[in-house]
């Protein structure tokens, strides 16, 4: 089986180029082809030396993710569906504002930690991405978009890992892919603007404040450990003072000087005056310090399965002044996508999830899958 350069990072590229026999800053041309120009065909690179190419050709290739579906709503945002074999899927979504044009990665096939009012969580664990399926996302989303919106400019400015999975459970693959999103000769994006997600996963959180840290956002959910251990089933292994505890820590090394937490309203679980005063002594008060943060609060997603509802919007807007009263920075996030499922936790991309998504799509609007510019994944690629 030949690698798949999608799998590494600068330094792993040239590792690899070296076993090759070939000088390590091959590796930088190399890189550079595949993701700033979205290449996948070796011939293409042509100031590559004949002999490095023909190596290529035997030892690796570029290869990305079909996709089975791609959405786009009326507000802009477009949501993929990419097969990762074995009947698993998994989704990306890009939401374009004035400022930014967002992509939401995901880093599992389902995700293990099974939240109460996440589909992910609710479909169970099927597996890890690798390094190569982390980064093929954005591989695609950022070329697709160029071809899309004719640009040569870059059109992917952050990248947030909130899609399906918890990226902290999938540290070894996740940390190569976030060196491929910042690297210069990558995508060049900013830690300030590459976010991970995390349920809490203390350890890793630690690690990743040493091996690469951007910036970081806590699904908190709750005030008190009795309604987290209900909400994330991981705060019996991590419970909140220590969760909090792992931000401080984080902060020293953190790329931005606040941790955002998100807390996802649900009605009359979450929602009430008495949650917002726990929540406010709570990120003031622990440890004696508090925790330097933003608050984002997020309308819930309802689906069936999770017999939860989303919060009035009064409530929502009631919840948010009591923070912000407070003098903690808080914002709503809109929901964007609604139309084609494509907000926050309605990301399930599995098998029989997708006979689901096939009768959505035939009723809402499906663009065609149009052929990039030259140097993009093929459409044999795409559609397979
Ligand atoms: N596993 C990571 C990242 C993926 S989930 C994490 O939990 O942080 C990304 C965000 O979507 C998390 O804040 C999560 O709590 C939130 N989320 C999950 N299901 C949701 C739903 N049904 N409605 C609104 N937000 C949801
Ligand atoms: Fe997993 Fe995050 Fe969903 Fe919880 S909210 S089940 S951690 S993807």
């Amino acid at each position: 089986m030949t690698a798949n350069l999608l799998d590494f990072d600068l330094e792993g590229l040239a590792a690899f180029c070296e076993t090759l026999g070939e000088k390590r800053f091959r590796a930088t041309q190399l890189f550079r082809w595949i993701h700033q120009r979205g290449a996948s065909d070796f011939e293409q690179m042509t100031d590559l030396a004949k002999s490095l190419r023909s190596k290529l050709q035997g030892a690796a290739r570029v290869q990305g993710l079909s996709v089975l579906t791609q959405q786009e709503s009326a507000d802009g945002t477009i949501k993929w569906l990419f097969d990762v074999g074995g009947g698993n899927a998994v989704e990306a979504v890009f939401i374009p504002e004035d400022d930014r044009g967002t992509l939401c990665v995901s880093s599992q096939a389902g995700c293990a930690v099974g939240c109460r009012f996440c589909s992910t969580g609710h479909q169970g664990f099927a597996r890890n991405l690798t390094t190569g399926e982390i980064v093929a996302q954005l591989w695609f989303a950022e070329h697709f978009l160029r071809g899309h919106l004719q640009t040569s400019e870059r059109v992917i400015s952050n990248v947030v890992m909130m899609g399906m999975g918890e990226p902290l459970q999938n540290y070894g693959a996740l940390v190569p892919a976030l060196r491929t999103m910042l690297d210069d000769h990558g995508y060049g994006l900013s830690r300030r603007r590459v976010t991970v997600s995390t349920s809490g996963v203390v350890p890793m959180m630690d690690r990743l404040a040493q091996d690469c840290p951007v910036a970081l956002a806590v699904s908190l959910h709750a005030p008190n450990d009795a309604l987290r251990d209900g909400l994330v089933p991981l705060n019996r292994k991590y419970p909140i003072a220590e969760l909090l505890d792992a931000c401080n820590r984080y902060l020293l090394r953190a790329p931005r000087d606040f941790i955002t937490f998100e807390y996802c309203m649900l009605d009359g679980v979450n929602d009430q005056p008495a949650h917002a005063e726990q929540l406010i002594a709570l990120v003031r008060q622990h440890a004696g310090v508090g925790v330097s943060c933003k608050l984002n609060l997020i309308p819930f997603n309802p689906f069936p399965a999770s017999g939860l509802t989303r919060s009035p919007h009064t409530r929502v807007m009631a919840f948010a002044k009591k923070l912000i009263d407070a003098g903690i920075v808080t914002t709503v996030r809109k929901t964007r996508g609604d139309d084609i499922d494509a907000a926050c936790g309605q990301l399930a991309g599995d098998v029989q999830d997708r006979t689901r998504v096939g009768e959505r799509i035939a009723q809402r609007r499906t663009i065609a899958l149009t052929p990039v510019h030259d140097t993009a994944p093929t459409s044999k690629e795409r559609t397979q």
